[in-house]
Parts: structure tokens; C-alpha cells; sequence
């Protein structure tokens, strides 16, 4: 509502995408509605994968409902309209969203929050032939087929030895060596180093796990071609894989670098304030590139993000100061192990155990909470 209006002034805030950062500010505004703000909501499903439970999914510990943020009660929550369609574009000069299925939609306010997917376009067959770790929904499916189907001694390579990538393979040996199978599972990246985002001593504990689980991890190793059946590295080497899993490859969808907004390595450039280089269109989470603060790509800053988001999307409706973000230097990584265990990484700490899963577990089954009420 504009300052000084008689009436409510019909504003049309359209949110792209159902990630962390746009969950969390739709329930903020399901507390705290705006009157004269109409929100509407677009993403390509009525729900959206918690990442934090999906190595647990994988390892048989949640059930797939567990994971997923309804995002039809949360819409209906917070009294927004929810489009089920993907946007292909955006024309800030004309403000419109461009949609695959229907026709653009108007905005006047609009915020991006639509991840990022892995994969690795470039190797010929991974298209075809290799599992994306994200988006989360198709990867859990194509598991749970696998699992149905696979052979007795079955052979995965999962290419990016990054925390994601770790968790995943020592949940997959879980799952497998549950079933009786006897997995061979090859963990490879072309980094000369596995886990860089990780403080040593952590690190260590989870080379350790690996070890244990019977994860071969090979470093410095590049996919040159993914087969139905095998992987085909750049030294010619093939390996056979009856699964093979990318989480390497941080791919931003290509419509944000042709919008004419400002953007690094395809990912919406943002200031302290969410705003991209247009101030009427923001964005958070892992497509946003944080200009004035760099940081690795996690949930947690989606996360954090949320408050400022929704108080700066109520600002510029209704007028009034603009909230800052400023993103913490570090922050608590919980890495599952498999079983129900997990491994800590924080200022260097090495901690590991049950425990741990434990305060994971309560920690995400506390966030999916949130999206219950209502
Ligand atoms: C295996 C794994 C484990 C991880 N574990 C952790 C962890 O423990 N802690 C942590 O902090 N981070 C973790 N991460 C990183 C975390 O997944 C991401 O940082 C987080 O999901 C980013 O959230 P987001 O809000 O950017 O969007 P996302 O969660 O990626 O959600 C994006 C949403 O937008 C929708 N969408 C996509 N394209 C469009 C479109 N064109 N139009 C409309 N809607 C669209 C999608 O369907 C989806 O609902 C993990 C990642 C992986 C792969």
C-alpha cells in the first residue's frame, strides 16, 4: 500500500521458484500479511525438496514425504495464488515473467529464488545415461527405480568429491549394504582435492568414513564420456558404473544471464539489500551471487536470507527502510555419514558420532516443522 493511498493499492509480487529463501518469506508473510501486496508464487511442482534430509532419503532413513515442503499449503497459508509452470525469462524493461506453459505474467515486484542444477552439459552421454543430484525430486526417483532393479554387486561412480557429493556416496553404501548388496562405489572429481570446503581435521574423519564404507575416492580424475553401463575418464580409463551420479556441476539456468540484469558467472548479481541490478526484482539463495559478500553455495545462507527478503519486499510495496544482509563468515556443517551419524565442521572443530545425527535430525525435522502449521 503506498503512503497516504485512501484505498489499498493492488501491488503484484511475483516469487520465481519454491527454494529455501522463498518458503521461509512466504510463511513470514502467512503471519504477517501485507494488505494491497498480492503474492503469487511459480515453480514447476506443488513441492519442494529439503536438501538437508536428501542423503538421509538416500540412505533409507526418510520417507520421500518427509523431505518435501508442501508448497500448495504454504501458498494457501500465506494467501498467495501458486502457478505451477517454470519461467523460461524475464523482461524488466515491460515487467514480465515469461512462463513454459502459459502466458507471461505481470509483476511489480518479483524475487528469484530458484537454485542452481548440477549435471554436466559439455560430456557427451550424461544427459542421457548419468543422474543429476539436483533438481533433488527426478534423483530420488531414479534411485528408488535402481534400487528395484539393480544387480547384485552394483558399480556407482559419483562424480564431485565436494561435502554433497561425500554424503551421497557413503548414504548410497548405506542403503545398498543394507539391501545384502555388495556396492563398488568410485567417488571421483578433478580437483587434486577432495572436500575443500572443509576444515582438515573434519576432513580427515570423513576420508576416514569413506575408507570405511569402501568409497575409492580418485582425485584429479575427469569424466570424458558417461555410457549405459560406464564412465569413460579423460585418460581413457573406463569404469563401470550401473549409477552414475553428478553432483558436480553448478549449473544456473541460462535465461538469468540473457534478462539484461547484471550477473557473475550466471548467477544474479546482489547487493546487501537482495536487490539485482534492477531494484524492483531481487533474489536469494544459490542463484543470487552475493557482490558484496562472496560465499560458498548452501542452504543455510537461503536460509538467512529469508527475513530480509520479505522485510524488503514489504518495503519497497509499502514503503520504507531497506534491511541489509550481511552473510556469516562460518557456520555449522553437520555431514551425515551413512548410518545415523554425522561428522561436525566449524572453526577447524573435529567432532563426530550418533550424537550429532541426532542434533541434524532435530535440526532439519525443526525446519520442516515450520511448514506443517497452517
Ligand atoms: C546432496 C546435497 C546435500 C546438501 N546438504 C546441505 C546441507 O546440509 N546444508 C546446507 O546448507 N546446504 C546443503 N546443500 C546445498 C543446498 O541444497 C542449497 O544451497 C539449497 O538448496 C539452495 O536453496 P535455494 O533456495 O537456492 O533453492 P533450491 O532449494 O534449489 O530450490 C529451488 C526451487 O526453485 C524451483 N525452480 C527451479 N527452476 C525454476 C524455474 N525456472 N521457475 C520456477 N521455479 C523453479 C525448483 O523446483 C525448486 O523448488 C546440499 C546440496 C546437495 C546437492
Amino acid at each position: 500500500m503506498k503512503h497516504g493511498a485512501p484505498f489499498p493499492f493492488v501491488q503484484d509480487a511475483v516469487l520465481i521458484g519454491g527454494g529455501h529463501a522463498h518458503a521461509l518469506a512466504l510463511r513470514m508473510f502467512a503471519m504477517r500479511p501485507l494488505p494491497g501486496l498480492r503474492l503469487t508464487l511459480v515453480n514447476p511442482g506443488p513441492a519442494a525438496p529439503y536438501t538437508g534430509m536428501l542423503p538421509g532419503l538416500i540412505a533409507g532413513h526418510y520417507r520421500r514425504d518427509e523431505i518435501f515442503i508442501d508448497l500448495v499449503r504454504l501458498a494457501r497459508f500465506a494467501g498467495a495464488a501458486l502457478v505451477l509452470d517454470r519461467a523460461t525469462g524475464i523482461d524488466p524493461a515491460a515487467k514480465r515473467i515469461h512462463l513454459s506453459n502459459r502466458s507471461p505474467l505481470a509483476y511489480d515486484l518479483c524475487s528469484i529464488d530458484i537454485g542452481i542444477g548440477s549435471g554436466l552439459p559439455g560430456v557427451p552421454g550424461a544427459d542421457d545415461h548419468a543422474v543429476a543430484a539436483k533438481p533433488l525430486g527426478a534423483y530420488a526417483e531414479a534411485w528408488e527405480a535402481f534400487l528395484a532393479r539393480r544387480p547384485e554387486t552394483p558399480h556407482l561412480v559419483i562424480v564431485g568429491a565436494g561435502v554433497g557429493g561425500v554424503e551421497l556416496a557413503l548414504a548410497s553404501a548405506h542403503r545398498l549394504k543394507g539391501q545384502g548388496a555388495k556396492p563398488q562405489i568410485t567417488l571421483i572429481d578433478r580437483a587434486a582435492t577432495a572436500l575443500p570446503q572443509i576444515g582438515p581435521a573434519a576432513r580427515a574423519r570423513l576420508m576416514g568414513e569413506l575408507d570405511r564404507a569402501g568409497v575409492t575416492l580418485r582425485p584429479g580424475c575427469e569424466l570424458a564420456r558417461v555410457g549405459a553401463a560406464s564412465v569413460t575418464l579423460t585418460t581413457g580409463e573406463t569404469l563401470r558404473s550401473d549409477f552414475t551420479l553428478l553432483v558436480a556441476g553448478g549449473q544456473p539456468q541460462p535465461w538469468l544471464a540473457e534478462s539484461g540484469l547484471a550477473t557473475r558467472d550466471g548467477l544474479l548479481a546482489v547487493g546487501p539489500t537482495l536487490q539485482t541490478s534492477d531494484p524492483a526484482i531481487l533474489a536469494a539463495g544459490d542463484c543470487a551471487h552475493l557482490s558484496h559478500a562472496p560465499r560458498p553455495k548452501a542452504g543455510v545462507f537461503a536460509v538467512r536470507e529469508a527475513p530480509v527478503l520479505a522485510h524488503n519486499l514489504r518495503a519497497l510495496a509499502s514503503g520504507g527502510g531497506l534491511k541489509t544482509y550481511q552473510p556469516q563468515r562460518d557456520y555449522l556443517k553437520l555431514v551425515s555419514t551413512g548410518a545415523k551419524a554425522a561428522v561436525a565442521d566449524k572453526f577447524g572443530l573435529r567432532a563426530g558420532g550418533p550424537w550429532l545425527w541426532r542434533l541434524k535430525d532435530r535440526i532439519d525435522r525443526r525446519f520442516m516443522a515450520r511448514y506443517q502449521a497452517g
